[in-house]
């Protein structure tokens, strides 16, 4: 083995052998995997090996599509098969709502350029005469699914690698990694040790393991995966290779395996492997079978599938794979460790492993993963996701795995976990609690505690009368609402404004006031948007998305000079109230002594007041887009800051609100949001940010691309509609039309309580832009025209904000 390498990748697994064989095409030669025992030693090797390219979020949609095609290229390199069997798909729907849950998935992959097919049962029956029809009500057809060799894929990579200059050492183990001060690593093994400028953990099953050795607890679990092999067939001799088919109601999937059927389950009472630490003696093992614990899947199955049950089963697999707690891959660098990277909780290798390939080749070689990774981005999690909450929520996810989950469907695992002083407060106001980063959050208040339950469904809910009213009680009064789940930093430091001006997209706010800002990348894409507001001239506070801190503070490393500034997070020491509402301004004056008629404390002040007894930071600002402010305190102020202002709203009108609320109401003033509207992909003139890009500065990150952009227009419209829905409003990721086409996709839809439409934000190419009518956005499965909206559907003027 070498003494040297610019990488090492720990791990032969299909995604170790992925990432290697990236690397080599994207120009890194010197470049070397340290697998333990043979390739695909981990829970590559008794994989079923089937792929498909349909995914919840579109951009890892986007690079399951790239997966499946690179088969073809890998074959060629290395003239290992992979022994694709490209034989299409069909998804079985027995309930009406896995119908519509068809018919939405069909839509968004319109705009990815998939061609599924939503066909009837008798149709399915034609393609996969095994199913007896009377079980189902439909079914959506996918013609690029199928199943692979995972020896032959793992192999393909690894060979084609090599080709490309790559070294791959078997039987050797990393039993360390150490740090030089100079971010280089000295990878330890039993066979001699590597000096590597860059570590790969794509260690699979042990991923975990090798993250402690750097310090880090990865949020992935394994859990055991039974599928089973019938004996051979009858009603297959003689026939075309049987389809893959998902039939959901028994969370099944099944597929042809030679003369007989491939049939797993991603049963409900799943089982975790090796919950704390993964044995190193564990190789191409499987575990015992446990046919009773999939035994109910079992039963469905042979309903479903008569044919089935008088084949036998020949054979039972049981391994283990890992998951993340949203089952979704976690890769790119690690926030506080130089030069490591991870490719590691990917639980659906055969479909996702060369995207994640390519996506973590390139961000380690180009600086950007070049595409939207967002959804896989190991950065998405934090503190909150310990060992047990990891455990909790992967057998949550794996269990469901087949279920719809509605999109106002809140999971019930782990929680609750984290909550604020006020979270028994609002409890007591029949507050329906999300959990978002693992912290409780009102989303809406019912008007009885026996009606504080969300009733799930893709249309409107039974929330819809009570987050009308507490829009009209914003809209009338004044509303109450917990903001604390925002992400918080401080930055400090003489350093301070010199160092966000090079950060952030727009000037710095003098002491007092507040700016927002998109904070943008090299290539002048949105990676952020952030309320700065400046304490002093050597501090400001920071507000932005929670969920992406450790995503903003990868950034921030990489950008914080030696010394003069200093960021730190501080999400949860202020947590903060908003009120918002013609009669705020009135409530907060008879508790405050400072002056906030609008000539003293005008549109955007930030400044510090004593609210009652209570030191905070307030803010003129808020998301609602009416008058309001936002109030942060440490924690321990918190409750009695929520007594005085409930107490003295009372004459006020004072109604607590929710998230759907507001969510609703910054649809109405065309607001965007981080990972909604404001992404990777997106440039801030196309998402309709242009005013908060101050190209007067002459230098910050992402400037000239940011300036091309606003000569060239950009690509892409960030557009508002209000849509001619009448039960179910837009949730995002439906296509847009134009005059028969799609051109485009939304961001995120809501009914404006306040405007009384249905209302929906997203992109079309901006040639299209400037239409005026044509346009129609697919609501489960209807085409519902959409009228453009030249500014916001409230308040367009923004008067309501500045009076
Ligand atoms: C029963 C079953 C059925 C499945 N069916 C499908 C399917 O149909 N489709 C699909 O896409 N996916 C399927 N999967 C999931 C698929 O197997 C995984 O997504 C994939 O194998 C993950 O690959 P990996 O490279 O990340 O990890 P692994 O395969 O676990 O590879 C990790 C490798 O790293 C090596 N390693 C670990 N630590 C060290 C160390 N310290 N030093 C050196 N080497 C080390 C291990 O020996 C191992 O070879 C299935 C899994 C199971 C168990």
């Amino acid at each position: 083995m070498k003494s040297h390498a610019k990488v090492v990748v720990i791990g032969g697994g299909v995604v170790g052998a992925s990432v290697l064989y990236h690397l080599t095409k994207a120009g890194w030669k010197d470049v070397l995997l340290i697998e333990r025992a043979e390739l695909t030693s981990g829970s590559t090797w008794h994989a079923a090996g089937g792929m498909h390219t349909v995914n919840g979020d579109p951009n890892v949609a986007k690079l399951q599509q790239y997966t499946i095609e690179l088969y073809k290229e890998i074959e060629k390199i290395s003239g290992q098969s992979c022994g694709v069997h490209i034989t299409g798909g069909i998804m079985l729907a027995s309930t009406q709502e896995r119908l519509d849950w068809l018919k939405m998935a069909k839509a968004r992959g319109r705009y990815l350029g998939m061609d599924l097919e939503i066909i009837s049962v008798d149709e399915a029956e034609k393609l996969f005469p095994l199913m007896d029809k009377r079980h189902f009500k439909g079914a959506m057809y996918d013609p690029i699914e199928g199943h692979v060799d995972p020896y032959g894929v793992t192999h393909a990579y690894a060979k084609s690698a090599q080709i490309g200059g790559a070294e791959i050492v078997r039987h050797t183990r990393v039993t360390d990694l150490q740090q030089r001060a100079d971010g280089s690593w000295d990878v330890i093994t039993d066979g001699g040790n590597v000096h590597a400028e860059h570590v790969v953990n794509a260690a699979g099953l042990w991923a975990r393991e090798v993250g402690r050795m750097v310090g880090i607890e990865l949020p992935i679990l394994a859990m055991e995966h039974q599928y089973l092999i019938t004996g051979d067939m009858p009603e297959l001799v003689g026939k075309k290779e049987q389809l893959h088919a998902i039939d959901f109601e028994g969370e099944i999937y099944i597929r042809q395996e030679r003369g007989g059927m491939l049939m797993g389950t991603y049963e409900r009472a799943g089982v975790p492997w090796s919950e704390v630490a993964t044995p190193w003696d564990f190789g191409q093992d499987l575990l015992p079978n446990d046919l009773e614990r999939i035994a109910p899947s079992l039963e469905v199955g042979f309903q479903h599938f008569p044919a089935l049950e008088s084949a036998g089963i020949k054979k039972v697999v049981n391994g283990p794979f890992t998951f993340a707690p949203d089952g979704n891959p976690l890769i790119g660098p690690v926030k506080g460790l130089k030069n490591f990277w991870v490719a590691c909780g990917v639980m659906a290798g055969f479909s996702q492993g060369g995207g994640v390939g390519l996506a973590l080749s390139r961000w380690m070689v180009d600086g950007d993963p070049g595409a939207d990774v967002w959804g896989m981005d190991v950065a998405r999690y934090g503190d909150w996701t310990t060992l047990a909450f990891t455990n909790a929520k992967v057998r949550e996810n794996y269990s469901r795995r087949f279920s719809i989950q509605f999109p106002n469907e809140e999971l019930t695992a782990a929680r609750p976990l984290r909550t604020t002083p006020i979270y028994e407060k609002l409890a007591a106001e029949h507050a329906v609690f999300g959990a978002y980063c693992g912290l409780e959050h009102p989303l809406w208040f019912a008007p009885s505690a026996a009606e504080a339950v969300d009733h799930v469904s893709f249309k409107r809910s039974n929330a819809h009368p009570h987050v009308g009213a507490e829009c009209a009680a914003v809209r009338d009064a004044v509303g109450l609402l917990e903001i604390s789940n925002y992400g918080k930093f401080e930055v400090k430091g003489p350093g301070t404004a010199e160092w966000l001006s090079h950060v952030m997209a727009n000037r710095v706010p003098s002491v007092g006031r507040i700016a927002l800002s998109p904070m943008l990348n090299d290539r002048g894409k949105l990676i952020g948007d952030f309320t700065m507001c400046r304490v002093a001239a050597d501090h400001v506070l920071l507000i932005g998305t929670y969920a992406a801190e450790s995503y903003y503070l990868r950034w921030f490393e990489r950008l914080l000079p030696p010394s003069g500034v200093s960021v730190r997070p501080c999400a949860m020491e202020y947590v903060g109230l908003s009120v918002a509402g013609p009669h705020s301004r009135a409530l907060l004056q008879s508790l405050v002594r400072d002056d906030l008629s609008t000539a003293a404390f005008p549109f955007m002040s930030f400044r510090r007041m004593e609210v009652g007894m209570v030191p905070a930071y307030v803010g003129r600002v808020s998301f609602t887009g009416g008058l309001g402010y936002e109030l942060w305190v440490t924690t321990d102020y918190q409750r009695a800051l929520y007594d005085s202002l409930m107490k003295a709203g009372r004459e006020f009108g004072i109604r607590p609100f929710g998230g759907r609320a507001l969510n609703a109401m910054r649809l109405e003033k065309s607001f965007g949001t981080w990972a909604r509207e404001y992404r990777p992909i997106y440039g801030p003139y196309e998402a309709g940010l242009g005013r908060f890009v101050d190209l007067k500065k002459e230098r910050f990150i992402g400037r000239s691309a940011a300036a091309e952009e606003k000569e060239s227009g950009g690509a892409l419209r960030l557009l508002g509609f209000r849509v001619d829905a009448t039960d179910a409003d837009a949730l995002g990721d439906e296509p847009i039309w134009h005059d028969g086409k799609v051109v485009g996709w939304v961001t995120s839809g809501a009914f404006g309580h306040r405007v009384g439409a249905s209302l929906a934000l997203g992109y079309v190419p901006a040639a299209v832009a400037a239409a005026e009518s044509g346009f129609e956005i697919e609501i489960i499965g209807e085409r519902r025209n959409a009228v453009p909206l030249k500014g916001a559907a409230f308040d367009p003027s923004g008067a309501l904000m500045r009076v």
